[in-house]
């Protein structure tokens, strides 16, 4: 028997599951490595999937 599996999520549609890139700033710090800086998707926060909503989140007045 196959072991089951959990989906780990849908694909991010905003980045395709790329959800990090690292962009070169230009230049090189003294021991030769590149100056980058890492950048998420905005819309999943790095993590390339989405989670389905299974429930409506309801708000609730406090008095
Ligand atoms: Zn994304």
């Amino acid at each position: 028997m196959t072991q089951p599996t959990h989906p780990a999520g849908r694909i991010c549609p905003s980045c395709d599951g790329f959800a990090s890139a690292a962009i070169t700033l230009g230049g090189r710090n003294r021991h030769g490595h590149l100056h980058t800086i890492t950048a998420h998707c905005p819309t999943c926060h790095g993590t390339g999937t989405t989670r389905p909503t299974t429930a409506p989140v309801r708000e609730r007045a406090r008095v």
